[in-house]
């Protein structure tokens, strides 16, 4: 059986050596190899997993993908990405996968909930488990935890990993297109999130290899339907309240605003960030009504820290400038509860500067 029992939590990794040959080890002693992403996959997560996959496979390795619960159109395009099994379109096949997989990487989060109805599985399941993650403090469900929360998204730690594994850079089309869109979506397209001058390095050699940015930009972000469009419109102009005594501005839907505005999941990715760009302004928030609760989205700029506001009041988390959390009650009460947390507590969760 496997003799695989560390547990290793970092908080930064400085010196990915270390990781590289341990992950290296596991690639290479293990036979089928599963890569798991989140329930709700942005770009960062499906890169990541792509990225990987792309990878392995060139390795000559027999690898696997799977996702919990869906795929957004936006991401439909990326080479490889008809290759991710969807757990709750295929419940049989994938807990097989599960089972048959000696080797699970997960990436992009940081607690088992994330992975939907395959958790259990995944939590029984023998095979030695990887966790690939730039999220604060994650829980311990893995064999290895390679966490850097320094790091602009997991592609990008995905990338620094594969570069050891490789003795250098692997830059094929595929690998570099998913590793430029995990860059891109978990930075805004370099509009906030902690990218760095190592970011903007890799991005460099991404370019080199042929990435097309303006190609992907167009595939990612102007793919909008004008149900969409219309929704956002009409979201900014009925439904945002600006509270600049607060410096803080929330928009609030409900089920039948999403009705009328014939949405489609994934249409409302985007709008917690437009109160951010009202000059004063550095806290957002959207409340979105789902059935029986209320999801909440937070940004925040600077060091107002919105993931220890989404832990405290919204059992939810995150990063600190794009956390997230839910709240069991009415879309009404929801904000009249966030309305008094927020005055009462907001200068405890730090300023923008
Ligand atoms: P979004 O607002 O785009 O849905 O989520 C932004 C980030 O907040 C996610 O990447 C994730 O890290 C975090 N997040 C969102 N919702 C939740 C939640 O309910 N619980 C926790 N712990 N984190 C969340
Ligand atoms: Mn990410």
């Amino acid at each position: 059986m496997f003799n695989f029992t560390s547990l290793k939590i970092v908080a930064k990794v400085a010196d990915l050596s270390k990781y590289t040959k341990e992950l290296s080890n596991l690639f290479s002693t293990s036979g089928n190899i599963l890569l798991i992403s989140h329930i709700n996959p942005d770009g960062d997560a499906i890169g990541s997993q792509l990225a990987l996959y792309h990878f392995l496979k060139a390795q000559g390795r027999n690898v696997s993908m799977i996702t919990p619960n869906f795929l957004q159109e936006f991401l439909k395009w990326m080479p490889g990405a008809d290759q991710i099994e969807i757990y709750i379109a295929g419940r049989k096949n994938c807990r097989k996968l599960i089972e048959q997989a000696e080797l699970i990487i997960m990436v992009d989060f940081n607690q088992s909930n994330r992975l939907g109805e395959a958790e259990k599985f995944v939590i029984a399941s023998h095979a030695r488990k990887v966790l690939i993650d730039h999220h604060l403090e994650p829980s311990v469900f893995t064999d290895l935890i390679i966490s850097d929360t320094t790091k602009s998204s997991t592609a990008e730690l995905v990338h620094g990993l594969i570069c050891g594994i490789n003795g250098g850079p692997f830059l094929s089309r595929p690998y570099s297109e998913a590793v430029y869109v995990g860059i891109i979506t978990d930075t805004g397209n370099f509009e906030y999130g902690s990218y760095t001058s190592e970011t903007l390095r890799i991005v460099a050699d991404l370019f080199d290899v042929g990435v097309d940015k303006d190609r992907i930009l167009d595939l990612i972000y102007n793919n909008y339907s004008p149900d969409r469009i219309k929704l956002q419109g009409y979201a900014l102009s009925n439904r945002m309240v600006v509270m600049p005594e607060y410096k803080t501005a929330y928009i609030s839907l409900s089920r039948d605003d999403l009705k009328e505005y014939k949405h489609v999941k994934g249409d409302t990715e985007g709008f917690v960030n437009v109160p951010l760009t009202i000059k004063v302004i550095f806290f957002s928030v959207l409340f979105i009504e789902k059935d029986g609760f209320i999801k909440l989205s937070f940004r925040s700029k600077g060091k107002f820290r919105s993931n220890e506001f989404a832990a405290q009041y919204f059992y939810g988390g995150g990063h600190q400038n794009a956390s997230g959390g839910e709240y069991p009650d009415t879309l009404e009460n929801t904000v009249g509860y966030f309305l008094k947390v927020l005055k009462e507590n907001l200068w405890r969760f730090g300023d923008a500067e």
